[in-house]
């Protein structure tokens, strides 16, 4: 794995422009239906060293409709000031709106760092913001520092399969704008009870029109864990051999109350929908325990889930790379091993 810093002298001669005008950590705290998505507590968690080091205050946009509620369990998790938009007209997801809102907001707040989650909504943000901003973007981020003499963002980010790692900052531009890759940072701890500063904000209707229509919000399948904040997860690849073998990945997934993941070999063999997919290309989880059942463990599934606390890898191959990263490897064919676990585990549960 190669390594491609930014040059120290070209960072330092960076000035930091007007860093006194430029003020605080913001956080664009997505939501969905009014709850928080869980990925803004690891950006607080990211937002609030940053804070720290800038000695400046971590605040938090939501924007939505009926989130009002949400914006104490954001103090609560780090945030000494929360921006609120609650209207009728944020009710479902347009980025033209919710970027017009942002852009007005950013404008007259002037922050000095903008972090938003690597999400669907957040990306699709995040590109307006740095064109109608004119600021710069680092996208996909798994570390956020400072640069020690201008107080720039030094984002790390991997790419072409993780095979280089590159470590960008916005030059002189601020705000600092960056996405953050989910489950990169650990969650900020709730504090009960934690005081902050909530402020409402009004908007001007016709300036948040958009060409854009909503139509419909279908959820995902109904009673399916999501991967991205499950705590347990077991994963299957090629190794299953049929995509029925994904019925054998439920019931043990069932049996351990895990979400199901999967290769990116099988869905793209149509075995399983995309989002079930862990890795580069799929999602990142860093759930409590992983298994991962028939997959290899090629660079690409590893980039999504080496972060696991506990990995146990069932493979037929010894020397495939999961079984050599894996907490607990398990050598023998995942039709035998499986069953047996979860025989194992009803007689456990009596
Ligand atoms: C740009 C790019 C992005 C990618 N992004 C992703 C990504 O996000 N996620 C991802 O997963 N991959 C990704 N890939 C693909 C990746 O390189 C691998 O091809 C893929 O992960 C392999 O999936 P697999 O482990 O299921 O299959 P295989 O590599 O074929 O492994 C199957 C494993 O099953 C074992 N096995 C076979 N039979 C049994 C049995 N009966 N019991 C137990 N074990 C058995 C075998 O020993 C083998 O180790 C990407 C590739 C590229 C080029």
């Amino acid at each position: 794995m190669s390594s491609v810093t930014l040059e120290e002298k070209q960072m330092s001669d960076v000035v930091p422009v007007a860093s006194t005008q430029y003020q605080g950590v913001w956080c664009y705290a997505e939501q969905r239906r009014g709850q928080i998505v869980p990925t803004i507590y690891e950006l607080l968690q990211a937002g609030r060293k940053l804070s720290s080091d800038l000695k400046e205050e971590l605040v938090a946009v939501l924007v939505g409709y009926k989130v009002k509620a949400a914006a104490q369990d954001l103090i609560e998790h780090g945030a000494d000031k929360v921006y609120v938009y609650d209207n009728p007209l944020f009710e479902n997801f347009l980025d033209e709106s919710y970027a017009k809102a942002l852009q007005e907001l950013v404008t007259q707040g002037k922050p000095n760092k903008l972090l938003i989650p690597a999400s669907t909504h957040g990306r699709s943000l995040a590109a307006r913001l740095a064109v109608t901003l004119g600021t710069g973007a680092v996208a996909e981020v798994t570390e956020i520092a400072l640069d020690a003499k201008t107080k720039g963002i030094r984002a790390t980010r991997s790419s072409y399969g993780g095979n280089v790692v590159s470590t960008l900052g916005c030059k002189d531009q601020r705000p600092e704008l960056v996405t953050v890759r989910p489950m990169a940072f650990p969650k900020a701890e709730k504090v009960p009870g934690r005081q902050g500063k909530v402020v409402p904000l009004s908007v001007e209707p016709a300036l948040m029109k958009s060409r854009v229509k909503f139509i419909q919000f279908v959820p995902e399948e109904n009673g399916v864990q999501d991967i991205g904040t499950a705590e347990k997860i077991v994963s299957g690849g090629r190794g299953l051999g049929t995509p029925q073998g994904f019925d054998l990945i439920r019931e043990f997934a069932k049996a351990l109350g895990a979400a199901v993941g999967a290769s990116r070999a099988t869905v793209d063999a149509g075995w399983i929908p995309y989002r079930h997919q862990v890795g580069l290309t799929g999602r990142t989880v860093r759930p409590k325990l992983y298994v991962a059942c028939g997959i290899s463990g090629q660079i690409q599934h590893l980039a999504g889930m080496s972060s696991s606390e506990v990995i146990v890898a069932i493979n037929t191959d010894p020397e495939a790379p999961l079984m050599k990263l894996a907490t607990f490897s398990v050598q023998g064919d995942l039709y035998q091993v499986i069953p047996a676990i979860i025989a194992e585990i009803k007689k456990q549960r009596g």
